[in-house]
C-alpha cells in the first residue's frame, strides 16, 4: 500500500516549474487507478518562514497556494490537501530527527548555502553570511524528512531540485531505525518527474523559483495571457540566427523554453525540436511557446479567480485535510514516542 506525499511553499505565486516539475505530476497519480493507495499534499507554511516573512503576505500566500492546487486539478475528494502547521506532528517528529542528524550531513546539503548567501544579499559564502544565517535555513532538511515520514510515505513525487534532500530523508529514516532496533519508517522511493528543472526565464542559470524577486523570470499558473505573451517576448535568449536547436550550455534560454514546450506537450525534446522545423526567427519561436502556456492555464487561471473569492470553501478544504493528516500524524507519534521511551 502506497502513500505518496508532497509539499509545496506558500513562498509566492505556483510557476510553470512548480506545475511541470511538481503538481500536474501530482495530480496525474491521484487521478491514476490505484486501489488502496493514500494521496496527501500540502502547504509547507512551516518551511516558508526560513525566509523572513511579513504576516499579511504570509497569510495571503497560504490562502493563494490552496486556490493554486485546486485551480491546478487537485480534487480534495481523492487527496488530503492541508497546512503543514495544522499537523504540530510534524515538529515533534523534526526534534527527535534533528537529535540524531549530523552537523556533517547537513552542511553538505548544497541549498542551505545559496539560501544563506541570498538573505544577507552576498555572492559568496563567508563568515559574515555565517554569523548572521538563522539555523532554520541550515535544519529546514530535517523537517522536510519529518514531513514525509510522519505519514511513513513511501514515494515523493519533486523535481530534480529536491533529490539530494529525499537522499538525507532516507538516511534520517535508516539511522532512526538502525538507532532505534525498528523497521518503522519505510526508504522512501524520490518520483522524478520527466519533466526537466525549469529556468528563469531572465537569467537562465538559475532555476525559476518562486522566491525569485523579478516576477519577470517566472510564468506563474495565474498569469493573464497578455502577461505570458510579455513576459516570453522578454525571456533572455540569443543572437543566433536560422533553426531552433537544442544546446543547453550555448544557448541556455531557448533550450529552457525547447524544455517547456517538451514539458507542456510530453513530446522528447528531438521531438519538439523536429516539430519546430517551421520556425524562422526567435519572434515565431516565442509566440508558439505564448500560446501552449496560455492554452494549458486557461481553465487553472479562471478557476483560481473563483477560489480566491471564496476563503471559506478554502477553509472547509483545509480543515477536512488537517483532519485526515492528523488522524495519521498522531497514530505515528505514538509509535515513535513508543520506541524512543517518551512515551
Ligand atoms: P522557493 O523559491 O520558495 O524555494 P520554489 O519555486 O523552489 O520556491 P518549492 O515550493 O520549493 O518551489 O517547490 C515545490 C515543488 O516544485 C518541488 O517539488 C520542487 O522540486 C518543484 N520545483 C520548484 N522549482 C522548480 C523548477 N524550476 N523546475 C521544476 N520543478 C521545480
Ligand atoms: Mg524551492
Amino acid at each position: 500500500q502506497s502513500t505518496i506525499f508532497s509539499l509545496i511553499q506558500p513562498t509566492g505565486n505556483i510557476h510553470l516549474g512548480n506545475y511541470l516539475g511538481a503538481i500536474r505530476s501530482w495530480k496525474e497519480l491521484s487521478e491514476s487507478d490505484s486501489p488502496g493507495s493514500k494521496f496527501i499534499f500540502g502547504i509547507a507554511d512551516l518551511h516558508a518562514i526560513t525566509l523572513p516573512k511579513d504576516p499579511q503576505t504570509l497569510k495571503r500566500f497560504r490562502h493563494e497556494a490552496i486556490a493554486s492546487l485546486l485551480a491546478s486539478g487537485l480534487s480534495p475528494e481523492k487527496c488530503t490537501i492541508f497546512h503543514q502547521s495544522a499537523v504540530p506532528e510534524h515538529t515533534e517528529l523534526s526534534w527527535y530527527f534533528t537529535c540524531i542528524t549530523s552537523m556533517g550531513n547537513l552542511n553538505r546539503m548544497t541549498q542551505w548555502k545559496s539560501k544563506a548567501q541570498q538573505v544577507q544579499n552576498s555572492s559568496i559564502y563567508d563568515d559574515r553570511v555565517m554569523e548572521a544565517t538563522k539555523a532554520g535555513v541550515l535544519c529546514y532538511p530535517i523537517l522536510q524528512a519529518a514531513d514525509i515520514l510522519i505519514y511513513r510515505a513511501t514515494h515523493v513525487p519533486v523535481g530534480d531540485d529536491q533529490s539530494q534532500h529525499l537522499e538525507l530523508t532516507r538516511g534520517i529514516a535508516n539511522t532512526f531505525n538502525h538507532t532505534y532496533k525498528t523497521k518503522f519508517f519505510p526508504i522512501v522511493k524520490t518520483l522524478l518527474t520527466p519533466s526537466k528543472k525549469i529556468l528563469s526565464l531572465r537569467n537562465p542559470s538559475k532555476k525559476m523559483s518562486k522566491s525569485d524577486p523579478d516576477q519577470n523570470s517566472c510564468i506563474y499558473v495565474t498569469d493573464s495571457p497578455e502577461i505570458v505573451a510579455k513576459k516570453i517576448r522578454k525571456a533572455t535568449t540569443d543572437s543566433i540566427q536560422g533553426p531552433i536547436y537544442y544546446a543547453p550550455e550555448e544557448r541556455p534560454g531557448v533550450s529552457n523554453l525547447i524544455n517547456v514546450i517538451s514539458g507542456l506537450t510530453g513530446k522528447s525534446i528531438d521531438e519538439v525540436v523536429a516539430d519546430l522545423h517551421w520556425v524562422k526567427d526567435h519572434k515565431q519561436f516565442k509566440d508558439h511557446v505564448t500560446e501552449l502556456i496560455v492554452e494549458e492555464f486557461r481553465e487553472n487561471r479562471e478557476m483560481y479567480q473563483r477560489l480566491t473569492a471564496d476563503i471559506s470553501y478554502l477553509d472547509e478544504v483545509c480543515a477536512r485535510g488537517r483532519d485526515n493528516a492528523r488522524e495519521i500524524a498522531s497514530a505515528n507519534i505514538a509509535q515513535v514516542r513508543k520506541l524512543i521511551g517518551m512515551d
